[in-house]
């Protein structure tokens, strides 16, 4: 096992990357990308904003950067409040939203006819609408898989992802558009499938390029190129055609838009008018808009609905929208995921394909949920996050739980009864806390409070600098580890979890610039089975970023260590890891594991996707050194015994 294979997905977000850094080896479901939707002409043909009311043109024009939640989104969330009522639907919403308590189907007009028999569309008054099993589920079943109506790469990843199937450059390398030179492609056929899409963004990539006031940002952010290909997608596909009521069917939520959004949203309606060329009103029309105010909304529906793309090993590298998974509402317990398992591996025509898998059992009549947000966060990030961006306080069963203490924000019990004690708090000041098992009270509440403080302040800063200071970013991982684990912070809990995955994709990365040391691949496969614990308190089996972790720390483990090791290294060394054959030994158990919870999180149909694939192989290809390993013992054990007898018994 080479770095370079370990390294390959990781290239696209590299230097500039605008991926928050938290998210970077994270699931989907913890992925938001903050972009910026470039600069604005300093004369706006039009004027938007959206905090005001419909139709209006009052200016608002914020030099904030519009931030778009990519999350796997949806209309409504789980048990959330305010209930949803008529006003919180898109008004361009061609269905008829019911009042009653009780569910009800809806009436789909031709829309999302690729919902399998299995699932339907129901309703209800407190949720909106939702995804529903009609017949039982079974962990590791592929719900649905869809192409998504658009995806765009961030713009780090056009250089390293095609633009029409999203699969890494090959080794010959991506062709690039020569007219716009923005985009990238496999091979003429994937060009020549996507030009329908790419025909008018090509123009509209090379005006703002030449209209960028520098060279940084000659090209629009994710947000601005997405919505541009929803728009040209509706005209392409007619303003009436499915495709497109589709798009006006989802869930707008700009009449509970929270206030710190409107500089976003309105940054962004300023940057696709300047993207698209309109210079009033009236220009929009042939889009389906007919004034500012449905751009807004368009905007809003946009931001709630965008999903992250991801490559089969959960690295974001940009974003899509597809109307009917986004029907699928949130809860941060879900019995769902969605992944890009990227199967066949032949077929680039159906690909980028969105999965939604099924993570345990579901009986009939269930909703399926998926989350929008990381749930390895504790309760206030989420829900911070969830009436930010989505506007809904979540109620969902571990928003709600009381007892005990979350794992998220837990120290180990000071007498090591294999206890935990919740978190003490800035409010409770002083006031100490009990292990939940055996009521041994935390010492220094005073201590802990600050090694929090520190913890957080310095994963601030690291994930700031993750992109343009490394090393000192790992200065900082690497000091700050400590402090929490002595301050008896369990792995499971925030920022200490964080921390850790942040310091272990900075650990890879330092080994695959340079020839490793023992002592770093040590500490990276330290860390990356530290990860792996922290992980599996909070996430149930087969989750996809469980299941990706473990195959990580597998090929941690099976990286050739570069010293090289004698009999003398392994006999009986207690240490971690654990050099020779124990360590390969390890590798296979990781692999194993990683391949059963891959089977689930990313579906069985697909074999556990590109990743279980490449597992698998993985797996036979230890076997086999395992083997050659032991065979080799037991000959050089014979040879010793044989020589032995050959020399005989000493006379006496
Ligand atoms: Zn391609
Ligand atoms: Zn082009
Ligand atoms: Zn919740
Ligand atoms: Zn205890």
């Amino acid at each position: 096992m080479s770095f370079g294979k370990l390294k390959s997905a990781r290239k696209g977000k590299e230097i500039h990357s605008f991926v928050k850094p938290e998210s970077v080896s994270g699931f989907s479901d913890t992925m938001k990308a903050d972009t910026s939707p470039g600069p604005l002409p300093s004369q706006s043909p039009m004027q938007i904003n959206a905090a005001a009311p419909k139709n209006s043109h009052d200016t608002m024009v914020t030099d904030e950067q519009a931030v778009v939640q990519h999350s796997p989104l949806s209309q409504a969330s789980e048990e959330q409040a305010p209930p949803r009522t008529q006003e919180h639907q898109s008004p361009t919403n061609p269905t008829p939203v019911k009042t009653r308590e009780s569910t009800n189907s809806v009436n789909l007009h031709g829309c999302h006819t690729d919902l399998p028999s299995f699932l339907e569309i129901r309703e209800s008054s407190r949720h909106g609408r939702g995804l529903y099993a009609k017949t039982a589920l079974s962990a590791g079943e592929i719900i649905l898989s869809i192409i998504p109506h658009v995806f765009v790469l961030s713009t780090p990843n056009l250089e390293y992802y095609c633009s029409a199937c999203a699969a890494p450059a090959a080794t010959a390398g991506l062709k690039r558009c020569p007219k716009c030179k923005t985009v990238r492609y496999c091979n003429s056929d994937c060009q020549n499938r996507d030009w329908a899409w790419h025909r008018r963004e090509c123009n509209a990539l090379q005006k703002w390029a030449a209209s960028a006031p520098s060279s940084d940002v000659a090209i629009p952010g994710e947000p601005v190129r997405c919505l541009g290909r929803i728009m040209w997608g509706s005209q392409k596909e007619g303003l009436d055609s499915v495709w497109a009521q589709e798009i006006r069917m989802m869930h707008s939520n700009r009449n509970s838009l929270q206030p710190s959004a409107f500089g976003s949203h309105t940054h962004l309606a300023h940057s696709v008018v300047r993207y698209l060329g309109v210079s009033s009103p009236q220009e929009l029309e042939p889009y389906g808009l007919k004034s500012a105010g449905d751009l807004v909304d368009l905007i809003s529906r946009f931001t709630t609905n965008t999903f992250t793309l991801t490559t089969p090993a959960l690295t974001p590298i940009g974003i899509c929208v597809s109307p009917t998974v986004a029907l699928a509402n949130h809860s941060c317990d879900p019995n769902a995921a969605l992944v890009f398992p990227r199967a066949d591996g032949g077929s680039r025509v159906k690909e980028p394909l969105l999965s939604l898998v099924a993570l345990r059992n579901v009986a009939p009549g269930k909703e399926i949920r998926i989350s929008y947000v990381d749930t390895t966060l504790p309760n206030r990030l989420r829900q911070n996050e969830l009436k930010e961006v989505y506007s809904f306080s979540c109620q969902c069963k571990l928003c709600c739980r009381t007892t005990a203490a979350d794992p998220r924000e837990a120290l180990w019990c000071p007498k090591s009864c294999g206890g935990i004690c919740p978190y003490p708090t800035e409010e409770s000041g002083d006031r100490a806390t009990h292990c939940v098992k055996c009521n041994a009270q935390v010492g220094d509440v005073g201590a802990v409070l600050d090694a929090l403080r520190v913890g957080q302040e310095a994963l601030d800063k690291a994930s700031s600098l993750q992109s343009k200071d490394r090393v000192k970013a790992r200065q900082l991982t690497t000091n700050i580890t400590p402090i929490l684990t002595s301050a008896g912070v369990t792995p499971s809990s925030h920022p200490l979890l964080a921390l850790t995955r942040l310091h272990k994709e900075l650990l890879i990365d330092s080994l695959s610039s340079s020839s490793p040391t023992q002592e770093t691949l040590d500490e990276a496969v330290r860390t990356a089975a530290r990860y792996t614990a922290g992980l599996q308190a909070l996430l149930p089996k087969g989750h996809p970023v469980r299941a990706v972790a473990l195959g990580e720390l597998g090929k941690l483990l099976a990286v050739d260590e570069p010293a090289p090791t004698s009999a003398s290294d392994y006999a009986g060394a207690e240490k971690f890891p654990p050099s020779g054959p124990p360590r390969l030994k390890l590798a296979y158990e990781s692999f194993v594991k990683a391949h059963e919870e891959l089977l689930i999180g990313f579906g069985k149909k697909s074999g556990g996707g590109l990743l279980g694939a490449e597992i698998r192989e993985a797996i036979m290809r230890l076997e086999k050194e395992l083997g050659i390993w032991t065979t080799g013992i037991r000959n050089v054990l014979e040879d010793t015994l044989v020589s032995a007898q050959r020399v005989g018994p000493p006379s006496q």
